[in-house]
């Protein structure tokens, strides 16, 4: 993804990994799908912003901490739907 379309990407999903609030190094966020039967995502800067929006919305923004725990299996993702508003 080129850099300035991820700060802005980073930007949109509140600029901190939702589960432990890390900011500190935009390298470490990534875009978790929250259902992983829709793994059609797939940013690039060909995409125009507006797809790449809708796209987010179906994402959560993650250090790479928390994602490896959700990959692991160590989180539970059931938790995305208690933080649901
Ligand atoms: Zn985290």
């Amino acid at each position: 993804m080129h850099h300035s379309a991820k700060i802005k990407a980073v930007q949109h999903k509140g600029g901190r990994c939702l589960l432990c609030g890390y900011n500190r190094c935009l390298r470490a966020l990534h875009f978790h799908h929250i259902n992983a039967f829709e793994k059609s995502f797939n940013i690039s800067s060909k995409n125009s912003w507006t797809k790449i929006e809708q796209e987010l919305d179906k994402c959560v923004l993650l250090c790479s901490n928390c994602h490896n725990e959700i990959e692991s299996g160590i989180i539970d993702l059931g938790i995305f739907e208690l933080l649901k508003d």
